[in-house]
């Protein structure tokens, strides 16, 4: 085995590679970018190399400055992750040039795979199954015309060199061939520097089927099974799961015998991914699922075979890299259970998935799932990269729980003020075509509108901001600010007041005029909790609701109209800590403001003060004590009884 490797990536696939080479016993090197300084993957390697400026074609994406790094750091073998330089088989061969081992399959099967165009006619030579299509030389605009003609509309134009979903264009009619070719290819040429493509028969109801393959050094090939990725936006993926819904195992053994011959055709080694494209317009079936690009690298969605397989294909790649044969052979391999994959983003669905950059204050990601991330709460989303956050994963014993549970993870996000597009993917995931597996790469983009209506707060969620800002107000001390005293008038001190108080928040900016009508013990028993709700020293805060983000703030200019709450002189712990210092001591006399006890909480000390003159009547805050969010600390009575009515 391998001592050493760099990973020549960023984010969670280095984090992740990271993992399992550590429990391998395998150094670890993370290469950075200026903006990367302190990213999750350096914190988490054993060395760190700097290797340029912010910019990944100046850092991430050159070549000669990482096999350097290397060289320098002694690692032995370079793992590329996805993207960046992982299918690049000149760097590939620089690697092995350069007396390092490379993690990954050999330059030349890279290369072979590298044009669509190329790898069609490679894997129709090697009886795959290919899309039908023209993927030939010839390119002027006559005679590709004349086979889409030929092929049937509508048809798909794609940059063989294309990638990530750029340079394809759907052409409905020969009317519109000419223009979409000529966008076609200057994309291309932009994005890929290659004014080449193909044309395909454009498959209706199409699904995106993929088998993840390994080979070794001994002769070996085999598959682990299919991977379903159809929830597509703009042809990238969103969810992914295996297997794939409504697969029977006839076609299952149809598919990865095909996935194995193309691997074999390339004398694959290592791991990489065979995508077909199938027309599950009359269910899956055998004669009507095409290849349509191999990916000679470890794929994002990776996790969700290891889930279902119990292999760490990470794993499988430092040992198969370093010599060794594959860890089992096609019959010790089997499908356990169902698992499904979300790729969490910082970008805001709601506003044509504009990414979102940021310094993540808040981020809690769920438990319940595998989160492959490479950002913890209070790093950075920078603009240089993707902006993914995380990769959350469930395995369960069905589709409909994995589904549920999925769609459970992606509700309990916490994300801000970065926006992500985790409340986008719990609705997807809630969605009942989808959850009786009728899905298709068109999916999404038919339920768009339904699926990116900007989210709004519950009705229970409201009542719960408009308590928290009320106690917020009252009890958390030290700055007295206009709002404050806004707030403190809105909560009154008369007695008998009416039960229901009107409260006006500014939520996301919008003001809203909550009827507050119910107790915080009421609330909790409805099942609305506090901790979703983060207030900060100034009455500010931040919201959370199934995976959407709700910007928190007292109505500023225009104090509320209604009438104001009878105070029982409560003062609650504003969100869950410890108590580091009690001031007062029961019987004591106390003004307004006088601080009473200082709770920490988020790193962050929070004095809590009187809310008007008066006794402590009660007190059973402890120094050192932990306390729960809305938990009562002291009870002050005011002289003359106002503070004792309730
Ligand atoms: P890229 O290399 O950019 O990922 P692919 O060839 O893998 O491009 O195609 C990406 C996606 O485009 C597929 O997952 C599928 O949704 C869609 N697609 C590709 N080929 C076809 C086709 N012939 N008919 C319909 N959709 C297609």
């Amino acid at each position: 085995m391998i001592k050493s490797v760099l990973i020549a990536n960023r984010g969670e696939i280095a984090c992740r590679i990271i993992r399992t080479a550590r429990a391998l016993g395998v150094r670890t090197v993370a290469v950075y970018s200026d903006a990367d300084a302190k990213a999750l993957h350096v914190r988490s390697a054993d060395d760190a190399i700097h290797v340029g400026p912010s910019s990944a074609r100046a850092s991430y994406l050159d070549g000669e400055r990482i096999i350097a790094a290397a060289k320098a750091s002694g690692a032995e073998a370079i793992h590329p992750g996805y993207g960046f330089l992982s299918e690049n088989a000149e760097f590939a061969r620089a690697v092995q040039a350069a007396g390092l081992v490379w993690v990954g399959p050999d330059p030349a099967s890279i290369g072979a795979m590298g044009l669509k165009d190329q790898a069609k006619r490679l894997m129709a030579d090697a009886g795959v199954p290919v899309t039908p299509g023209y993927s030939g030389e010839r390119q002027d605009l006559d005679f590709l015309a004349e086979r889409a003609d030929d092929i049937g509309y509508p048809v798909l134009i794609k940059a063989v060199a294309g990638g990530g979903g750029k340079g394809m264009r759907r052409v409905d009619s020969a009317a519109d061939f000419a223009d979409a070719l000529a966008s076609c290819t200057r994309e291309a040429v932009a994005a890929f520097g290659n004014a080449h493509v193909l044309i395909e028969k454009y498959i209706e109801h199409p699904r995106h089927l993929e088998v993840q393959v390994f080979g070794d050094r001994h002769g070996n090939v085999v598959h682990l099974f299919e991977r379903d990725c159809s929830p597509q936006r703009r042809h990238q993926k969103v969810i992914e799961e295996a297997p794939a819904p409504g697969m029977d195992a006839a076609t299952r053994a149809a598919l990865c015998a095909a996935a194995v011959r193309a691997a074999k055709a390339v004398d694959y080694v290592n791991a990489g991914t065979v995508e077909f494209i199938a027309d599950a317009s009359e269910g899956l079936r055998a004669d009507r699922i095409w290849f349509m690009e191999m990916n000679t690298r470890l794929q994002v969605e990776h996790p969700v075979t290891e889930a279902i397989t119990g292999v760490d294909l990470v794993e499988w790649q430092l040992r198969v890299a370093s010599g060794e044969p594959l860890p089992r052979t096609q019959d010790e391999l089997a499908i356990h259970g169902w698992a499904m994959e979300a790729r969490l983003y910082a970008e805001d669905p709601a506003k044509g998935f504009l990414p979102s950059v940021g310094r993540l204050d808040h981020l809690v990601l769920p438990e319940s799932a595998r989160v492959d991330t490479g950002v913890e709460e209070g790093d950075e989303v920078s603009p240089y990269y993707d902006p993914m956050i995380a990769k959350l994963v469930v395995h369960a014993p069905t589709r409909v729980q994995a589904a549920a549970e999925l769609a459970d993870a992606c509700g309990s996000v916490k994300c801000a003020p970065v926006r992500s597009n985790a409340w986008f993917l719990a609705r997807l995931l809630s969605d009942s075509a989808f959850r009786a597996g009728d899905v298709s790469t068109g999916f999404i983009a038919d339920r768009f509108d339904a699926f990116a209506e900007p989210p709004q707060p519950s009705g229970g969620l409201l009542q719960v901001m408009a308590d928290a800002m009320i106690s917020n107000s009252l009890h958390v001390g030290g700055h007295r600010t206009q709002q404050h005293a806004m707030l403190e008038d809105l909560r009154g001190f008369r007695v008998n007041a009416k039960p229901s108080r009107s409260v006006r928040l500014r939520v996301d900016g919008a003001t809203r005029e909550v009827e507050l009508s119910l107790t915080p013990s009421q609330l909790r028993d409805r099942g609305w909790e506090r901790p979703s709700i983060f207030l900060d020293d100034f009455g500010d805060g931040v919201a959370f609701e199934d995976g959407a983000a709700f910007r928190l703030a007292a109505d500023r200019h225009d104090p509320p109209s209604g009438g104001a709450a009878a105070s029982d002189g409560a003062v609650l712990s504003p969100m869950p800590g410890r108590i580091v210092a009690v001031a007062v001591a029961e019987g004591q006399q106390v003004t307004k403001g006088q601080r009473l006890v200082t709770v920490e909480a988020m790193k962050m000390e929070h004095a809590l003060t009187a809310p008007f003159d008066g006794i402590v009547a009660e007190l059973p805050a402890r120094e050192g004590a932990q306390v729960e969010e809305g938990m009562r600390l002291v009870r002050i009575a005011a002289e003359d009884g106002v503070g004792e009515a309730q």
